[in-house]
């Protein structure tokens, strides 16, 4: 744990006991997370980082449980605490933005309402005072004539606005981190970038910690200062963003920025080649190194389906037997003809 660290996860595993077996949901992801940074756990969905984050707040749906490791908060383990005092923690200290923001707003109150009652909750401020933190917080997050459409209710806003109005909830209390799951996954591309430019202006603003819960690495690429990519419930590669980025030691994490959306090949020069196959059962790995089966580095039999990798505890560390290859792979980010992003990948000569 680095001693400023606000959030220091180590070793957590969350298993959930099932009658098909035991599902390893996460298992074994260690980080630490300081004021006023912004850190992405991405990978495909079933990879954990949801059941990571609600394991933060202590929010595993049965029948999930944390098996082992701790999730120290300012220095108090969040494990070993009551549900009540979680309570006090969650909202106040450690708030939450989900996906869909429809399924988090209450459709009978109106959204200025909703914030108040917030505040009240965990701030105790009389109505007035909170009414107008409520406005205020609306203005923070670019909700344009914010005293007036604090009267009015969640299905009277665009999808983008709504995710506006719960970055705002979210942010009401002044919590010293925020976890944002997917929060822009529901939005055209458009809102996406307006949305990740809010929370990147709050977390300036606030000094916030954000911890990015995603399935995209682009939305990672100019928000993240450190980014922890799960495959299958472990991480399997940690580091800064830009060393993960742009000196990538796993091949799942060129994978992922391989099938990045909107790729031009046209002068690429050579054929980018997304992840082939599916995600392992949690129940039932595969030996060895459970990425393998997907695995174009693999080199099986051997290693890689006999032996599991061990991440490392290096600044930038991956669970690959084979990461100064892989990392010998550039992967260059571009801007294709309508200036979306774009990759291609090349070959770094050896040194
Ligand atoms: Fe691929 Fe082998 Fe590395 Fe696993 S250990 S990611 S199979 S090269």
């Amino acid at each position: 744990m680095t001693t400023d660290a606000l959030l220091s996860v180590q070793g957590l595993r969350t298993w959930f006991h099932t009658d098909a077996g035991v599902v390893k949901a996460v298992d074994g992801i260690s980080f630490d997370l300081s004021r006023g940074e912004v850190l992405a756990i991405v990978g495909e969905s079933g990879a954990g980082k949801s059941v990571t984050a609600m394991s933060i707040i202590g929010l595993v749906p049965d029948p999930g449980r944390i098996e082992s490791g701790k999730v120290l908060w300012k220095g108090r383990d969040l494990v070993r605490l009551s549900e009540r005092e979680l309570r006090g923690i969650r909202g106040a200290e450690i708030a939450m933005v989900f996906q869909d923001p429809m399924s988090s707003l209450n459709p009978v109150h109106t959204v200025g309402r909703q914030i108040s009652e917030m505040v009240r909750l965990h701030r105790r401020l009389p109505r007035r005072q909170a009414q107008d933190r409520a406005v205020e917080m609306m203005e923070l997050v670019g909700i344009p004539h914010a005293s007036r459409r604090a009267g009015s209710y969640p299905h009277e806003f665009s999808g983008g606005m709504r995710q506006r109005v719960m970055i705002a909830m979210a942010l009401s209390c002044e919590p010293d981190l925020l976890i944002a799951d997917e929060p822009t996954t529901a939005l055209d591309v458009t809102i996406q970038a307006q949305v990740l430019e809010v929370l990147q202006e709050i977390k300036q603003r606030t000094g916030t910690a954000i911890l990015l819960i995603t399935h995209d690495l682009g939305v990672v690429a100019g928000m993240a200062d450190q980014v922890v990519v799960m495959y299958a419930g472990k991480p399997v590669e940690k580091g800064r963003t830009a060393d993960v980025f742009y000196r990538s030691r796993h091949p799942y994490t060129l994978g992922l920025l391989s099938s990045l959306p909107r790729v031009d090949l046209r002068d690429a020069g050579q054929r980018l080649r997304p992840i082939e196959g599916n995600p392992p059962s949690l129940v039932h790995l595969p030996a060895g190194c459970s990425f393998h089966p997907r695995c174009r580095f693999a080199r099986c039999p051997g290693p890689c389906s006999e032996e599991e990798p061990s991440l490392g505890t290096s600044d930038h560390c991956a669970a690959c037997h084979f990461s100064e290859e892989v990392a010998r792979v550039e992967v260059a980010m571009m801007h294709d003809a309508t200036g979306e992003p774009a990759v291609r990948e090349a070959r770094r000569p050896s040194s």
